[in-house]
């Protein structure tokens, strides 16, 4: 008889999937709020990449029945001009989110602006008090992106009570709220960074394992513990041929290396995934994963803000 080995590959975690299921719920309450969320949208200067993520916000608000105001401001805008918008955006009763698309230019003070939105606006959640209400686990507006990666566990049913988690990235919009959301669904929660020793080995104990380090295919087999859950937040661009035959297996090459030939790059997170696929249990892709959560979450965080707010939910 001949011993046939079938290698198992991780089940992939569809956030296109989880980011409809989201989208849909929203749209199905805004029907049946008695008035129209609204957020509004600031982007300073002509950054490319921020106009392509400020647009698809505005298209997705209003595909789900929310109002956009996209507020465009030229470069050369001073600290006090944006100030007096998102002031303005405060006293305004119908702005129920206020989102100002980093990064900024220069001369602008990026802490100053963030600090000035009315926390209940802060649709971000990167103002101090919901980052402080967040930590102290009370009720808050959370950052959208490591929000949408717990969308992302719940809806696959994968357990988070009791499991070792490790985050591995500590900035401010994913790697620390993502610790304190894991946290508060009782998973023992342990974060890593550039100063960490012996990164593999602690990374190898995660029962999920959580990569936002910006550096592609960075994570390897050797960091992921057989059959542990992978979510893959990185998202980063390459053209290297070779590297993208050590990063995507015979399913996948191809279409890579056509990809490379016509937009001159390519995309992948800071996992690798040809080696995650043969040692995790379940793997988010990239693309196709955690980013396509970002912009369901902002829209749930919108309804959220209009409903306390108005409706002094919560
Ligand atoms: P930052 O650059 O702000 O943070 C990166 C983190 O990774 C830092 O904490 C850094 O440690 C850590 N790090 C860097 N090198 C190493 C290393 N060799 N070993 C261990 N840790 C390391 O990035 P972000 O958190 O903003 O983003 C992370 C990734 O997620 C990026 O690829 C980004 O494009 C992507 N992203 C995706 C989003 C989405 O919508 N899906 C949204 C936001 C980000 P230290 O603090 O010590 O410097």
């Amino acid at each position: 008889m001949i011993a046939e080995t079938i290698k198992k590959r991780a089940k992939i975690l569809s956030g296109k999937e989880v980011a409809e299921a989201i989208k849909g719920k929203v749209a199905e309450e805004v029907r049946n709020l008695p008035f129209r969320p609204c957020l509004a949208a600031v982007r300073v200067g002509e950054d490319a990449a921020s106009k392509v993520y400020v647009s698809n916000k505005v298209r997705t608000s209003e595909e789900l029945g929310l109002i956009s105001e996209h507020r465009h401001l030229p470069a050369e805008t001073t600290q006090e001009e944006l100030l007096n918008l998102v002031q303005e955006l405060n006293r305004r009763d119908d702005v129920d989110g206020i989102l100002v698309q980093l990064p900024l230019p220069k001369q602008i003070n990026e802490k100053e602006i963030l600090e000035t939105i009315n926390p209940e606006k802060d649709v971000d959640g990167f103002h101090p008090v919901n980052v402080g209400r967040l930590a102290s686990g009370q009720n808050a507006l959370v950052p959208c992106t490591p929000a949408g990666v717990i969308e992302i566990l719940r809806y696959y049913d994968i357990e988070i009570a009791e499991k070792h988690a490790v985050i591995v990235g500590r900035s401010n919009i994913v790697g620390k709220p993502m610790a304190m959301l894991l946290l508060r669904e009782n998973a023992t929660v342990t974060i890593c960074h550039s100063r960490t020793k012996n990164l593999a080995e602690i990374t190898s104990q995660a029962d999920i394992l959580v990569a936002a380090i910006g550096r592609a295919g960075f994570i390897g087999g050797e960091h992921i513990k057989q059959g542990a859950v992978v979510i893959d937040v990185g998202i980063n661009n390459f053209s290297d041929k070779d590297l993208a035959r050590e990063f995507f297996d015979e399913s996948e090459i191809e279409k890579r290396l056509k990809t490379i030939e016509k937009r001159g790059f390519t995309l992948v997170g800071d996992v690798n995934p040809k080696e995650a696929m043969e040692k995790a249990g379940a793997f988010t892709p990239v693309p196709g994963g955690v980013g396509l959560l970002t912009v369901a979450m902002l829209m749930k965080n919108t309804v959220e803000a209009a409903k306390m707010r108005r409706l002094k939910e919560n």
